[in-house]
C-alpha cells in the first residue's frame, strides 16, 4: 500500500457493523434504513433487468436519469444544469466524491474541510496528494447546534488553498447549514477564487420545516461548485450505489475525465428506475422526511432517558450523544465495549475528527430504523446503565 494511505485501516462503519453482527446487537452504527424505499422503484428496477437493460449505459449516465436530475434541481433549488454536459451519474456519492477530489486537487493543494468529517473526504484528499485544513463545527452552548466560527474559516485559507469541501445536511452532527452560514462559505470562495465540492446526500432528510439550500444556489457559486447527491439516501436503497454530480461544464468535464477510469459507468437498469421515481415519488420523499423526524424524536427521548446528553439534529439519519453524563470519557472505547456490554452498536464521533479531542466524548446513533428496533435499543441501554 502506498505510504500516504497506510493510516487508513478498516472503515469505522465496517468495523462496527461486524461487531454488531458478532454480538447480535441492535445496529445503530452504520447508517442504513431497515425498510426499503418505494415499491414502484423496486418493481421498475426488476422489470428493466428482466426486459434486457443489462449492458453498459453511457459513461455519464442514462439520459433519462440525467434529465430527471436536471429537472428536480431546477424545481427544488432553481438551479439549471444541462443534462448532457452538466449532470454526471456516479457509483454512489462515494465515487462522486472520489472523482471530484481526484480531478480537482493537485499534489500539495490544501482543502478546507469541516470537522467532524465523513470518512471518505480525508482518504480521497490524501490519495490526491492534497492536505486537509480542518475547520471545527462546535456545539453552540445556547442553541445546541453544531456550527463554525467564520473567523476560523477565514483563517484556514492560505495561498495553497484550492477547494472547500462542504457537507450539508451534515453527517455526523445533523446540522443543516442556514443561508447565512452558506453565505460565509460562499464569500470566502469568491474572495479567494476557490472551488467548492458539496456533499448533499441528505438533501431530502431535513426536519421541522428546515429546507436544504445548495451552496451552488448562492450568488457567484454556480460556476465554482460541484454538488453531489445519492439515491441511497433519497429513496432508502443504500445498496444501489448510484449518485450524481451536477456543476458547471468545465468542472463536470474534469470529473468525467477521471471517473471514466474509476468506474466508467454505473448500473443502467437502476438508473432508469430512479429516473421514474424522481419524477413520480415526491410524496414518498415527503413521507420519509416526516417518518424520520418522528424516529429522531423517539430515539432522542430514549437516549435522554438512558442518561445521554443528546443533540436533537436538524437533518440526516444521525443523533450525536454526549457520554459524559454517564461517567464515560472516551467514545471510541465505549463504542467498542457497548455491543458486548449492552447489545447496541453506535459509532464513535472521534474518528471523524483530525483534532480527536473535540469529539472524544460523542457517540453517533442512527435512527433510520423501525420504531420497535429503536425501542429495543433504548430498553437495552437502560438495562445496561
Ligand atoms: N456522504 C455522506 C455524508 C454519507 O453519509 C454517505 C453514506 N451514505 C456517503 C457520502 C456515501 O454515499 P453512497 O452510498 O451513495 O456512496
Ligand atoms: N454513510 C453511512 C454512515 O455514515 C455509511 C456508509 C459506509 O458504510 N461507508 O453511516
Amino acid at each position: 500500500l502506498i505510504e500516504r494511505m497506510r493510516v487508513y485501516g478498516e472503515t469505522i462503519f465496517a468495523e462496527m457493523t461486524r461487531l454488531a453482527v458478532e454480538t447480535e446487537s441492535v445496529n445503530l452504527g452504520q447508517g442504513f434504513p431497515d425498510t426499503d424505499g418505494p415499491r414502484s422503484l423496486l418493481e421498475n428496477a426488476s422489470r428493466h433487468i428482466l426486459e434486457g437493460v443489462n449492458q453498459y449505459p453511457p459513461g455519464p449516465g442514462r439520459p433519462e436519469l440525467r434529465r430527471a436530475v436536471s429537472r428536480y434541481r431546477s424545481r427544488h433549488y432553481g438551479l439549471d444544469f444541462d443534462p448532457d454536459s452538466e449532470v454526471y451519474v456516479t457509483v454512489g456519492a462515494t465515487a462522486g466524491i472520489a472523482a471530484s477530489l481526484l480531478s480537482l486537487v493537485e499534489r500539495g493543494d490544501e482543502v478546507i474541510v469541516f470537522e467532524p468529517m465523513y470518512d471518505s473526504y480525508a482518504a480521497m484528499i490524501s490519495l490526491a496528494g492534497g492536505e486537509r485544513r480542518p475547520v471545527a463545527l462546535r456545539r453552540d452552548p445556547e442553541s445546541g447546534r453544531f456550527t463554525f466560527d467564520p473567523a476560523e474559516l477565514r483563517a484556514a485559507v492560505t495561498p495553497r488553498t484550492r477547494l472547500v469541501m462542504v457537507n450539508t445536511p451534515h453527517n455526523p452532527t445533523g446540522t443543516v447549514f442556514t443561508s447565512a452560514e452558506l453565505e460565509e462559505i460562499a464569500a470566502v470562495c469568491r474572495e479567494h477564487d476557490l472551488i467548492a465540492v458539496t456533499d448533499e446526500v441528505y438533501e431530502f432528510l431535513t426536519f421541522d420545516d428546515r429546507r436544504h439550500v445548495p451552496l451552488a444556489s448562492l450568488p457567484g457559486m454556480r460556476e465554482r461548485t460541484l454538488s453531489i447527491s445519492s439515491v441511497g439516501k433519497m429513496f432508502a436503497v443504500t445498496a444501489w450505489k448510484t449518485g450524481w454530480v451536477t456543476g458547471p461544464e468545465p468542472l463536470v468535464r474534469a470529473v468525467r475525465t477521471v471517473n471514466q477510469f474509476l468506474t466508467f459507468s454505473a448500473n443502467g437498469a437502476l438508473q432508469l428506475a430512479i429516473a421514474d421515481a424522481i419524477e413520480g415519488e415526491g410524496e414518498w420523499i415527503e413521507a420519509q422526511r416526516l417518518s424520520l423526524q418522528g424516529k429522531r424524536d423517539r430515539l432522542a427521548e430514549g437516549l435522554g432517558d438512558a442518561g445521554f446528553d443528546v443533540n436533537v439534529c436538524e437533518g440526516t439519519y444521525f443523533l450525536m450523544a454526549d457520554i459524559r453524563p454517564l461517567g464515560y470519557r472516551d467514545g471510541e472505547d465505549l463504542a467498542r465495549a457497548l455491543p458486548a456490554a449492552a447489545g447496541v452498536a453506535a459509532v464513535p464521533a472521534k474518528v471523524f475528527y483530525d483534532h480527536q479531542d473535540e469529539g472524544r466524548h460523542l457517540l453517533r446513533f442512527a435512527f433510520c430504523k423501525k420504531d420497535e428496533v429503536l425501542d429495543e435499543a433504548v430498553a437495552r441501554l437502560r438495562r445496561w446503565h
